[in-house]
């Protein structure tokens, strides 16, 4: 750590970083380190050689196969890219080795900076059922469920009893919604517990279940933080991120429809207090789950940059990965932010996947015809290029479509314009599916909540060219 804060704290800290990603997220993490006069390293698999990160970054070293456990998750083979490079400091982004804990000791045993949180935070967080835990002692409201992991289908069927249906399964070690079934009632239990069970130890190696009441059409509704290494934190606001299909993010907006400023400061309060207590250092995202009656309850924690930052970046107008690099550096927090935060205006998101946008099938291949749209108020992230490929090994992810306007309304027919002028040829993608949702009046009044989308494509089934 160091005493100086700022940019001088970071070009002495830091000369060179390694981004320990892919795609949209590592020339993201490319585009900050270049304002902030750092030099980059992207590491690539075979799959990757042609992409934009390769021809972006200072050096590239290329680690492996495509496949994902021989390329950008195999540790040693990162760890030996970033000793040969020489690098001062590993940026994870999001996804892959961003909240593995082990990863994060190796980088610190080996005297390479990780930039996220120290790894203790992160394995607490992990496990979803003691993070439930944690916030619920330091005051954070949760939802009724059992205490800690269940230890056979009969005692989630008591628990189910006790805190009566409906209910929803869940994977400790959960993410992107894999290991999660909704039960309701006792006939269907024991073989919904099973299948979570197998879902979970076949996608995260664990298969520990915990237990929580379901919400019936609840709103997912995120707040931002930032933390430096002196105990400071500060609240970002919120996104809300109701579009989701299966449990995935589709959509996400900022502020939400539903916030007060009063919830926002209440909320934002109690959790600088409580991450400030814990420690917690560097970027994180606490979700929550809204009832109809507007009571927030705690999910889970993240504790990396999310997929959907530029949402917030576009209300608040904080690089938050500037931000995530400055304090791994040793900064301050007011030689990071330079002032408090102030939301303006309203950020839409649009997730454009390649994939068919009715039967949500991949779509990997070659790009024929790009062209981004631009114009006022208007940001894309996207690695993806004209004659450039999607390859089948990775996220479906191509870009990252953020609208700001004046308000809601604004954002709405910003959005809807910049869509019909994105071109992308060669695969599908969900270009055609945001149009839809965007000229939809639900949507447009902020009727949603996590199952808007399942009813929307029912709806509008026949309805779909
Ligand atoms: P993951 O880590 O797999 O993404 P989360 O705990 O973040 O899992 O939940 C993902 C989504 O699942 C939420 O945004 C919400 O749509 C749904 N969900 C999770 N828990 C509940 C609950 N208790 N009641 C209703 N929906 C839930």
């Amino acid at each position: 750590m160091v005493e100086e804060a700022g940019l001088d704290a970071i070009t002495k800290m830091f000369k060179k970083i390694l981004i320990a990603n892919r795609g949209e997220i590592a020339l993201r993490i490319i585009c900050a380190c270049k304002e902030l006069g750092i030099k980059t390293v992207a590491i690539y698999s075979e799959a990757d050689r042609n992409s934009l990160p390769v021809r972006f970054a200072d050096e590239a070293i290329c680690i492996g196969p495509p496949q994902l456990a021989l390329s950008y998750l195999n540790i040693p083979a990162v760890i030996s890219a970033a000793e040969i490079a020489n690098v001062d400091a590993v940026h994870p982004g999001y996804g892959l080795l961003a909240e593995n804990a082990n990863f994060a000791e190796v980088c610190e045993t080996c005297g390479i900076k990780f930039i996220g949180p120290p790894p203790e935070i992160t394995r607490l967080m992990g496990e979803k059922e003691k993070a439930r835990a944690a916030m619920k002692k330091a005051g954070v409201p949760i939802l009724p469920g059992s205490d800690g992991i269940l230890g056979s289908d009969l005692e989630a069927l008591e628990w189910a009893r006790q805190i009566g249906y409906p209910v929803i399964i869940k994977a400790s070690a959960g993410g992107g919604g894999k290991g999660m079934r909704i039960v309701r009632s006792d006939q269907e239990l024991p073989a919904l517990f099973l299948q979570a069970s197998s879902e979970a130890a076949a996608a995260f190696g664990n298969g520990d279940l915990y237990m929580e009441k379901y919400v019936d059409r609840p709103r997912h509704i995120e707040f931002q933080i930032l933390a430096d290494s002196y105990g400071k934190v500060v609240s970002l606001g919120e996104r809300e991120c109701s579009i989701q299909r299966r449990h995935q993010k589709l959509l996400e907006e900022s502020p939400s429809t539903q916030m007060t400023p009063e919830l926002r400061q209440e909320i934002g309060d109690v959790l600088c207090k409580t991450l400030s207590e814990i420690g917690y250092v560097n970027a994180g995202t606490i979700e929550f789950l809204m009832d109809q009656d507007r009571r927030m309850y705690f999910i889970e924690m993240n504790t990396r940059i999310q997929v959907e930052h530029p949402v917030t970046e576009m209300v608040t107008d904080v690089d938050l990965v500037k931000a995530q690099i400055m304090i791994a550096a040793g900064a301050r927090m007011e030689d990071v932010l330079h002032g408090p935060i102030v939301h303006r205006g309203h950020a839409i998101e649009c997730r454009i996947n390649a994939e068919h946008p009715e039967k949500f099938t991949p779509s990997a291949g070659k790009i024929t015809a790009f062209h981004p749209p631009g114009g006022t108020g208007v940001r894309i992230d996207t690695a993806a290029y004209a004659e450039g490929t999607i390859p089948p090994y990775y996220d479906s992810l191509v870009a990252k479509l953020v609208v700001r306007g004046k308000d809601r309304e604004e954002a709405i027919s910003r959005m809807g314009r910049a869509l019909e002028m994105f071109i992308v040829e060669g695969i599908y993608t969900t270009i055609p599916l945001h149009r839809r949702i965007l000229a939809d009046p639900e949507f447009r009044e902020g009727k949603i909540d996590t199952g808007y989308i399942e009813r929307f494509l029912a709806k509008t089934k026949d309805g779909a060219k």
